[in-house]
C-alpha cells in the first residue's frame, strides 16, 4: 500500500508551531516511505473561518520547505482538497450511514438540549445524548415516518448511533492500544443543521477517500480517536495508522505552549508574522533550516547525541521509534542555538540574498557583502543580531566606560598615538598586526593592552569580530579619524 500522509489544518488563524511540527513529521514520514504528502484544508466550521489563514498556511509551508505533493494549490487525483468544496461527498456518505442504521436524524431544539444539560449538571452529572437516553428525544428513532418527513423540511442534524456496551479499541503507533467503553461516548453530531459535516465526520470520510495510510496529528486529538473508530466501523472501513505527537509544553510550568507565553516572554510561536501584533520565526531572524531542525527535536531524536540536521538529513534519519510519548518543553534559547549552527553552515552567498540581510547591507559596497557576512555569521544567533554586529561599520559606539577607565590608567592616549603613526604609514592591512606587535614589544607595551586600545578606538567595546578583519572593511581614513577621536577622548578623560 502506498504511503499517503496528510496535513489537515483548519484555517482558523495562523499556524502555531505545533501545527508546523505536525506538518514536518507528516512530510518526513511520507518521505521516509517514498510516499505522498497531502495538504487538506478543513474549513467546514464557517463560524471559525479566519480570512487570510489559508494563504498563511500555504506561505508558512513554503518557507519551511514542506511542499505538499497534493493539495488545493497543486491539485491531485483525490481533490477537491478543501472540505467546503466536498459537501456533496459528505451528503452521500451520511445517507449511507443512515441507510445502514448507524446514524439518525435528530430534531431537538438547542433550548431543549440546554435544559437537559442543566438538569444533569444540577445532579452533578455530564449530559450525554446517547444509547441510554436517545429514545427520550425528538429524532428519527422516536418519531413516526410522516412526522420525520415533515421535520426534515426544517432544521435537523444527523447523529452517529453509538452502540452501547462495546469496547472500542484503537492502536496508536506511539502510545499503543487505546481502549474505551462506548458507553462513555456521545451520539456525536456528524452533520450540522447548515448541511456541513462536523470535523469528525469529514475527517474520517476524507482520510478514507483520499486513501490516507497514516494520520499524524497532535495529542490534543487523541480524545477524538474512539469516535473516529466508531465511524470507521460503521462504514465497515479499515482504519489507517495513527500517530499522536506529544504536546509542546510551556518553557516553564505546566501546560501547552500558547501564544500568550510567547507574548509574555518575547518569543515567536508562529513561523511567519501574523498581522502587526505577532512576529514570526522568520522575522525574528531564523533560517527555515534552523526553525525546522528545532521543531524536529520537539518530541523526536535519532537515538544519538546528534542535534543538528538539515532537512535532507532529517528525511534520512526520521523514524517513528524516535518519537517520544511525553510532552516536549519549548526552549527558545535552544532554538536560537540551533539556528546559530545553521547560520554558520549556510553559505554567505545564500545569506546575502535573504531580504532582511539585504536590507541591513544596503548602502555598503556590494563587493564586500559576502566577505562581511563570512566574518559575521559565526557570531549570529539570529539574523536580527546582524544589526548590532554591524554597528562598528557606521560609527563607534559610545565607548565602554568600564574599559576606557582601565585603559586610561595604562596611558591609552600615548599608546594610540603610536598606533596612529603606524597605521598612517602602513599601506598593507595584512602587515598591520605584525607591525603593531613589533612596535609594542620594542616599546615595552603590553600587547593585550595595545590591542584593547585599538579595538576601543575602532569599535567602542571589546567584543566584536577579529580586529584586523574589521580593518579590511574600514577605509584607512576612517581608521585614522577614529583613532584620533579616541586620543582626544582619553586626553580629556579624568
Ligand atoms: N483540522 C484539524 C486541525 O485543525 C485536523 C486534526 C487532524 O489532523 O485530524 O488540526
Amino acid at each position: 500500500m502506498k504511503t499517503r500522509v496528510r496535513f489537515a489544518p483548519s484555517p482558523t488563524g495562523p499556524l502555531h508551531i505545533g501545527g508546523v511540527r505536525t506538518a514536518l513529521f507528516s512530510y518526513l514520514f511520507a518521505q521516509l516511505n517514498k510516499g505522498v504528502f497531502v495538504l487538506r484544508i478543513e474549513d467546514t466550521d464557517q463560524g471559525r473561518y479566519v480570512n487570510g489563514s489559508e494563504e498563511y498556511i500555504q506561505k508558512a509551508l513554503e518557507w519551511c520547505g514542506l511542499t505538499p505533493d497534493e493539495g488545493p494549490y497543486n491539485g491531485g487525483m483525490y481533490g477537491p482538497y478543501r472540505q467546503s468544496q466536498r459537501k456533496e461527498i459528505y451528503r452521500l456518505h451520511i445517507e449511507k450511514l443512515i441507510e445502514k442504521g448507524s446514524a439518525y436524524y435528530a430534531f431537538d431544539k438547542t433550548e431543549a438540549l440546554n435544559d437537559e444539560r442543566k438538569k444533569a449538571e444540577i445532579n452533578g452529572k455530564t449530559f450525554r445524548y446517547g444509547a441510554q437516553n436517545r429514545l427520550n428525544f425528538k429524532n428519527s428513532l422516536t418519531l413516526r415516518d410522516e412526522d420525520i418527513k415533515e421535520k426534515l423540511k426544517d432544521d435537523y442534524v444527523v447523529r452517529l448511533k453509538v452502540n452501547p456496551g462495546e469496547m472500542i479499541s484503537v492502536y496508536d503507533e506511539i502510545r499503543g492500544n487505546i481502549t474505551l467503553n462506548s458507553d462513555l461516548l456521545d451520539d456525536k453530531i456528524l452533520m450540522k443543521s447548515d448541511g456541513m459535516p462536523t470535523y469528525h465526520f469529514a475527517n474520517v470520510v476524507d482520510d478514507k477517500l483520499m486513501e490516507i495510510s497514516c494520520v499524524i496529528r497532535g495529542e490534543e486529538w487523541l480524545p477524538s480517536l474512539p469516535i473516529h473508530k466508531v465511524i470507521y466501523n460503521a462504514f465497515g472501513w479499515k482504519t489507517p495508522q495513527f500517530m499522536h505527537l506529544p504536546l509542546i509544553l510551556k518553557p516553564k510550568g505546566k501546560g501547552k505552549l500558547s501564544k500568550r507565553d510567547g507574548d509574555k516572554e518575547g518569543f515567536p510561536v508562529f513561523p511567519l508574522s501574523w498581522g502587526a501584533s505577532s512576529v514570526g520565526f522568520m522575522e525574528s531572524g531564523f533560517l527555515p533550516e534552523g526553525f525546522i531542525n528545532y521543531l524536529a527535536l520537539l518530541g523526536w531524536n535519532n537515538g544519538t547525541e546528534k542535534e543538528i540536521f538539515s532537512l535532507d538529513e532529517l528525511k534520512q534519519s526520521f523514524r517513528i521509534s524516535g518519537i517520544q510519548k511525553g510532552g516536549a518543553r519549548f526552549d527558545f534559547e535552544k532554538a536560537k542555538w540551533i539556528n546559530h549552527q545553521h547560520l554558520k553552515r549556510c553559505s554567505s552567498k545564500k545569506l546575502v540574498n535573504i531580504p532582511m540581510v539585504k536590507k541591513r547591507l544596503k548602502g555598503l559596497d556590494p563587493s564586500k557583502h559576502i566577505a562581511l557576512i563570512d566574518l559575521l555569521k559565526e557570531r549570529l544567533l539570529t539574523l536580527n543580531d546582524l544589526h548590532a554586529e554591524m554597528n562598528w561599520i557606521n560609527e563607534t559606539q559610545p565607548y565602554d566606560e568600564k574599559v576606557t577607565l582601565k585603559l586610561k590608567s595604562k596611558n591609552a592616549d600615548r599608546i594610540l598615538e603610536g598606533i596612529l603613526k603606524i597605521v598612517g604609514n602602513c599601506n598593507e592591512v595584512d602587515a598591520l598586526k605584525d607591525l603593531l606587535i613589533i612596535w609594542a614589544e620594542e616599546n615595552e607595551i603590553n600587547i593585550g593592552v595595545m590591542m584593547q586600545c585599538f579595538r576601543i578606538a575602532l569599535v567602542g567595546e571589546l567584543s566584536g569580530p577579529d580586529l584586523f578583519e574589521i580593518c579590511k572593511f574600514l577605509n584607512k581614513d576612517i581608521i585614522l579619524v577614529r583613532i584620533s577621536k579616541a586620543i582626544s577622548y582619553f586626553k580629556q578623560k579624568t
